[in-house]
């Protein structure tokens, strides 16, 4: 019961800051900013040396050191304010079998797909993770707090609120934000959680058998459940509070657009990152995202990390996740590209909005459907395969025609057993996600993956080029 009433108060504590005035917003960031930098200083070695002289009240975010990926990876243990937490084990902890999804030390452990650059493991303190939790329930009205709504529920065990499509196991970001509920969040959410994994025919089945009021999914599963929906085999989000969440990868106005008039329904977007989960959400008008500047200071930057004006789109978006001291991030970098707009919105909300985040969406390999339409392939299926045969120490997936991939292996030495291992895994993912043999896999060994000469980064998932998508 102290849990169901710590979290009504977080709810409220966000539903508040989210009518204050930007003024007072900026107060508050500014009060947990301090807070963190003083905590880094105090507890993570890596921090004491790189913010050593700073004075937490007078500091000027802007003037602070960037940190990107590869130093996160490379000096975790010296990141990190508990002591307990190692990377070390932290990895071997994940890579045991049995402990998808289950917490560490009572951590939240995420990985990151590392499509393009690495993979990251992030871990979040319980309380931060109740923060997450918090503002999802207090902002945009996702769902029905309410008093009444609360006794209704305790007393319709089986209402469900929330049905997500998402890649499940593993430890995908948006997986882990239905996964790891405080057990107080029964009293105001039911969530069904249905693999991404199970053929289209099963995910239709349960939404229809749940009829959920909210519906969690990527646009590219959307787009699979408008045409299911089109074609009157999916028949939900009939509830005056329906409304359909898009996540994890960008939304585009003609997906948007499609979903809204396939449901009925108004469509949220939802903006995160494994190493901050709930940065912005959009809001029922729609233009752009809400920052949680309570939660995050985000910053736009270009190439130089300097600042750019507002409306102006940077080459990346540096952030300061202001909720989980557990690993402090300061300055972050996200390699997203975005923009903010401090222009009022409709909904009255002070809070300032993203404009499009762009970056991700090339990463979705398409692939054909030979019966019709197309199914798109999650990189994080494909990393969790990888991530599970020994000997693989790098891979790329590179789509050759709408129904051809090649697989490039590297390979530890004397691992050669490991590319039949890894070939025969990945083909029975696409064997479960399109009738089985019709996509060719070829699988090779190569020395090296190649660093993208456009980006300078390595393309982990290469799709064709847009001109010849399925
Ligand atoms: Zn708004």
């Amino acid at each position: 019961m102290s849990e169901l009433i710590q979290m009504l108060r977080l709810i409220r504590q966000y539903r508040r800051a989210s009518q204050l005035s930007i003024e007072a917003l900026q107060v508050v960031q500014r009060q947990r900013l301090e807070a963190l930098v003083a905590h880094a200083q105090r507890h993570s070695p890596f921090h004491r040396d790189r913010l050593a002289g700073v004075q937490p009240e007078r500091l000027e975010l802007a003037q602070l050191p960037t940190m990107d990926k590869t130093t996160l990876m490379e000096r975790f243990d010296e990141i990190v304010t508990d002591p307990a937490l190692r990377l070390a084990d932290l990895e071997a902890f994940m890579a045991a079998p049995g402990n998808q999804g289950r917490r560490y030390r009572g951590h939240v452990l995420i990985r990151t797909s590392g499509t393009s650059g690495r993979s990251v493991v992030v871990a979040y303190g319980a309380a931060a993770f109740n923060h997450v939790r918090a503002v999802n329930l207090a902002r945009g009205s996702m769902v029905d707090a309410s008093g009444s709504r609360i006794l209704q529920r305790a007393l319709d065990p089986k209402a469900l609120e929330i049905a997500c499509v998402l890649m499940d196991g593993g430890f995908a970001p948006s997986h882990a934000n239905f996964l790891h509920q405080p057990a107080a969040s029964r009293w105001f959410i039911k969530v069904d959680r249905i693999s991404l994994r199970l053929p289209i025919d099963s995910i239709v089945e349960r939404l229809n058998a749940g009829q959920p009021q909210i519906l969690f999914a990527y646009p590219s599963v959307l787009e699979q459940l408008v045409e299911e929906a089109r074609a009157g085999r999916l028949d939900i989000l009939h509830h005056e509070r329906a409304r359909v969440v898009s996540l994890s990868e960008p939304l585009s106005p003609h997906v948007r657009a499609l979903t809204a008039e396939a449901f009925g329904a108004p469509v949220f977007d939802l903006y995160g990152a494994g190493e901050c989960l709930p940065i912005a959400r959009s809001c029922e008008h729609g233009h752009g995202l809400h920052i949680n500047l309570d939660m995050v200071a985000l910053e736009i930057v270009d190439d130089h990390n300097q600042p750019v004006p507002s409306g102006q789109f940077g080459s990346r978006v540096l952030i300061t996740n202001l909720f989980n001291p557990t690993l402090p991030l300061i300055r972050y970098q996200l390699q997203d590209i975005a923009a903010i707009t401090h222009e009022p919105c409709p909904c009255g909300s002070a809070l300032p909005r993203l404009l499009a985040v762009r970056g991700r969406s090339d990463e979705l390999i398409w692939l054909e459907h030979p019966a019709g339409g197309r199914r798109s392939l999650h990189p994080y299926l494909v990393l969790e395969t990888m991530l599970g045969i020994e000997g693989v120490l790098d891979w790329r997936l590179v789509q050759r025609e709408p129904r051809r991939l090649r697989l490039d292996l590297v390979l530890a030495d004397g691992a050669q057993a490991s590319l039949a291992e890894a070939h025969a895994a990945l083909q029975a993912e696409l064997d479960a996600l399109l009738p089985g043999g019709s996509v060719v896999l070829e699988t090779r060994p190569v020395a090296r993956i190649p660093v993208d000469p456009s980006s300078g980064k390595v393309k982990r998932v290469v799709p064709l080029s847009a001109a010849r998508r399925p």
